[in-house]
């Protein structure tokens, strides 16, 4: 049996750092270990991830935070989904909702009946969807068959109150903060492990194991250890993004909204305090000037402070772990943030990392194990984005012909053909994204199967369509009772 290690250095201080940060304090301390982070407030961070999607509540629960205090301390809204505009087709509108699609009869997903019957609109079935719609929320009660037993919720948040918020918690449980700029970095001339970082100043901080949350410059793993990158952009196109916030305005929605452009997508994301906005755009296929203009003018009130512009490529590190090393955040990877699974990314990580954290020893079970299961968890979240754009009937643009044209993955392309014969989605995979939310996206980007599954023929008509009839009134009205989004946010605060 190896030693345990000893000394963990997480170098940077972003939403990764911070996020590595609390829970290396909540479940990574032994009595002896020491934790710390080095971060250079000269370099600052991304400062952009603001949508998350639901598994962020178990993060915070597994953290022991206190829902209303989280709510208070970052600005954070309640948000039920994410609104696409102007996505299949210009003037086209819908939701990818969280949560579960009606109920599901005796085995058969609920979509198969919807697909045959078409009684209203499938988000007539959401219960998330009729209280995104009226700007209404309540959290789930604990009884799990009532109309709200299958809701699923997400936050909106500030990036940079949520980063202070963990350090709080992270430097109360033990973590130790270094402000400083890293100039180099030692290895061990036998193992080829990162020794030690050096900062500019001389100061030297050696570690056994290291988080590199450093960001897109990827500090530890791509500069000192090499790891190359695997480029998906040849898929995934946009490879720049302007961000820009605004004052609040009402009602407060509870959803993201995404809008198509000429050669790219605009976000929008409400906070109690104001109004993050940016714009995605492919360099390629048009210029900064007119994706700057474009976000500016579809904005709800005047910026308030100066556009920030950003680059990255689409893709993935070719192994998230090396040596003593692992990455999280933008030095593992990143794909643009339509579905905002950058941060579930970054917790995921953290979620396999505790699973399977090493001694001293690193030997390569476990990290090989990480890096499968990792490679996995973003090629799910590549396919599902590459989806929203081969899913188009846009050809109004270079940018649209060429998506709409372009091959997929073939793990892609398998969940398509599948989906295409009888709506069938794949589902005996870990998909971070359920069998719900491939059929808002398919069913919204207009891909209509060819037929549904005839186990549905087999069921009584009448007796589903009054169950299905049922269940959308109920859902509209309980959503219909609910307190305003907004009043909402205040109670909780
Ligand atoms: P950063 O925030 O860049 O932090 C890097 C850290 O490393 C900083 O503290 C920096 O000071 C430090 N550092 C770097 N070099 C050195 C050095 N030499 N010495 C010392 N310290 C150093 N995600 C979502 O989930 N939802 C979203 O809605 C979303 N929107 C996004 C929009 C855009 C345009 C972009 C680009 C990303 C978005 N993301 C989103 C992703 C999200 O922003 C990131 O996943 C998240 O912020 C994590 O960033 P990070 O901590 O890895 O990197």
């Amino acid at each position: 049996m190896s030693a345990p290690v000893a000394r963990i250095v997480i170098v940077g201080g972003g939403t990764a750092g911070w996020m590595a940060a609390a829970a290396a304090a909540r479940f990574l301390t032994n009595g002896t270990r020491t934790i710390t982070l080095i971060e250079s407030d000269a370099i600052g961070t991304v400062g952009v991830g603001e949508a998350t999607i639901p598994p962020i509540r178990e993060f915070n629960h597994r953290l022991g935070i206190d829902e209303r205090e989280f709510v208070r301390e970052t600005g954070a809204t309640i948000k039920l989904g994410i609104e696409f505009v102007n996505w299949a087709r210009q003037g086209d509108r819908y939701l990818h909702p969280f949560g579960e699609l009606g109920h599901d009869f005796e085995g058969v997903a609920f979509h198969q009946f919807w697909l045959k019957h078409r009684i209203g609109t499938l988000e007539d079935y959401w219960m998330s969807a009729q209280m995104a719609r009226r700007d209404r929320f309540a959290p789930p009660g604990p009884d799990p068959r009532s109309p709200l037993g299958g809701l699923a919720y997400a936050y909106h948040f500030d990036a940079g109150l949520y980063a202070a918020f963990l350090r709080r918690r992270a430097e109360a449980g033990g973590v130790q903060r270094i402000e400083g700029r890293i100039a180099g970095v030692e290895r061990d001339g036998e193992s080829g492990h990162v020794a030690a970082v050096l900062l500019d100043d001389g100061r030297r901080v050696a570690g056994d194991f290291f988080f590199d949350c450093s960001g897109f410059r990827s500090l530890l793993l791509r500069e000192a250890l090499g790891v190359g990158y695997r480029d998906w952009s040849h898929w995934l196109p946009c490879d720049r993004a302007i961000a820009v916030p605004c004052a609040r305005t009402d009602p407060l929605t509870p959803l993201t909204r995404s809008t198509a452009h000429g050669y790219g997508w605009q976000w929008r994301i409400p906070l109690q305090h104001r109004t993050g906005n940016g714009i995605v755009y492919a360099s390629g296929f048009g210029s900064e000037e007119t994706a700057r203009a474009t976000l500016v003018d579809n904005l709800d009130a005047p910026a308030t402070d100066a556009p920030r512009s950003l680059s990255f490529t689409a893709g993935v590190r070719e192994r998230q772990w090396e040596g003593n090393v692992v990455s999280l955040g933008l030095s593992a990877g990143f794909i643009e943030p339509l579905e905002s699974t950058s941060i579930h990314l970054i917790q995921t990580g953290i979620a396999k990392l505790m699973w399977l954290f090493p001694d001293r020893a690193m030997g390569p079970r476990g990290r090989d194990e990480y890096n499968r299961l990792m490679h996995e968890a973003y090629e799910y979240v590549r396919d599902f984005i590459v989806l929203h754009y081969k899913a188009t009937e846009r050809r109004d643009t270079e940018f649209w012909r060429h998506v709409g044209a372009m091959a997929v993955p073939d793990s892609l392309a398998g969940k398509l053909e599948l989906w295409r014969e009888r709506g069938r989605v794949r589902r005996f995979d870990h998909d971070l994204f359920g069998v719900p939310s491939w059929v808002a996206v398919l069913l919204g980007q207009r891909i209509e199967p060819d037929g549904y599954d005839p186990l549905v023929d087999s069921m009584d008509d009448g007796r589903v369509t009054s169950a299905m009839r049922h269940i959308a009134a109920t859902y509209a009205e309980v959503a219909g009772k609910l307190p305003g989004h907004a009043d909402q946010i205040a109670a909780m605060r």
